[in-house]
């Protein structure tokens, strides 16, 4: 019990201060109104007694609170906790319970983020490490054929060399993707905007497309904007969102035809790129903008995808402020498009 009141007095003497001061102005009104010693002095003695008593019950219930916040701090850190609604205080400590519910419901938000960037930096490795392993075994497998004979035969020979050089070129394309990836997350990706006109602009991309396309018989048709319609955006940029987008609809197309169309609009040109290729089922087209994410990882990787693709065109055309919106209907064909600022 002692102990007790020894510890409620130690708590108490946060308002000692407070209580002098009282205790002062209490004394001297004693002394102006009582001349009898004896009056004062058990007064004063009484009063000393009722202070202490005083103390003693402050003390008591600043204990007493302070062992509930404690008891709550070592709950959150014993992760007790599942809702912030789970934490109580007593009604005199209504505004610090809402408080450490808002920085319990801070921490929790942060450490689930946390938590989730860390799951899809670990896919991504993942991913990165299976993506890099494919090529580099095939490359390595038709080295050692070459090297254990079939370098003297010439009717494999050049066939291994040509297939060695084919997945070099997926390495090093998937390599120039992962470097724009972790550029534009990092946010180091500068941008530099600039009217250009886009007839000027598109026309060059189509023609250096056009090989690919020819090879596969498909035909690449560009419907001219407006003459000298210009549009505001990071050229060198953007040439990569064209670039992507009419490869994937070659890519995607077994036959038919490719279109590239400049819709004008009030304050925007509206690009679109639109194929008669395979298209993408309802459920994959909000999928495909995710790293690595094909729809047919096989048929992809055969016409030397490397899953970024999309991934990349996303994140600069919102760059741009704009978004990217698909149509696709399964075996007829999709259509990409994005606005930009006229
Ligand atoms: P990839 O390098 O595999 O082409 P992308 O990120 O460019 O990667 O595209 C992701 C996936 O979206 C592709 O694997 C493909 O399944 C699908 N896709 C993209 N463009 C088209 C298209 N024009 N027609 C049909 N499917 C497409």
């Amino acid at each position: 019990m002692w102990n007790e009141i020894k510890s409620n007095l130690i708590s108490s003497r946060v308002y000692l201060k407070e209580f002098l001061l009282y205790n002062t102005v209490v004394i001297l009104f004693i002394l102006l109104i009582f001349e009898n010693t004896a009056i004062i002095i058990s007064l004063v003695l009484i009063l000393f007694f009722l202070s202490l008593i005083f103390l003693n019950m402050i003390g008591y219930r600043r204990n007493k609170e302070l062992e509930e916040i404690k008891s709550v701090i070592s709950k959150i850190h014993r992760s007790d906790f599942s809702g912030s609604e789970e934490i109580k205080l007593n009604k005199y400590l209504l505004s610090l319970q809402e408080e450490i519910r808002l920085m319990f419901g801070k921490t929790k938000s942060d450490i689930e983020y946390l938590k989730r960037l860390e799951k899809m930096r670990t896919e991504f490795l993942a991913n990165v490490s299976h993506e890099l392993r494919t090529p580099i075994f095939a490359i390595q497998g038709y080295i050692e054929t070459l090297l254990d004979g079939a370098i003297d035969d010439k009717k494999v020979n050049k066939y291994f060399l040509d297939k060695a050089n084919q997945h070099t070129m997926s390495l090093s394309n998937l390599l120039n993707d992962l470097i724009d990836i972790s550029m534009i997350e990092s946010g180091e990706m500068r941008m530099s905007y600039r009217y250009f006109n886009v007839n000027e602009y598109i026309s060059p991309i189509i023609q250096e497309l056009k090989p690919i396309a020819d090879e596969k018989n498909i035909e690449v048709i560009y419907y001219p904007a407006r003459d000298g319609l210009q549009l505001f955006g990071d050229k060198n940029r953007l040439k990569q969102v064209f670039i992507n987008l009419i490869t994937n609809a070659i890519k995607y197309t077994e036959k038919g035809k490719v279109e590239i169309l400049i819709e004008e609009e009030d304050r925007f040109g509206k690009v679109i790129v639109r194929d008669s290729g395979i298209g993408i089922r309802e459920e994959d087209i909000s999928r495909i903008f995710e790293r690595f994410y094909r729809v047919d990882k096989a048929r992809s990787r055969s016409v030397g995808g490397t899953g970024l693709g999309l991934a990349i065109v996303k994140h600069i055309v919102e760059a741009h402020g704009s978004k990217i919106v698909v149509k696709s209907t399964l075996g007829e064909g999709s259509e990409f498009s994005f606005r930009l600022k006229k």
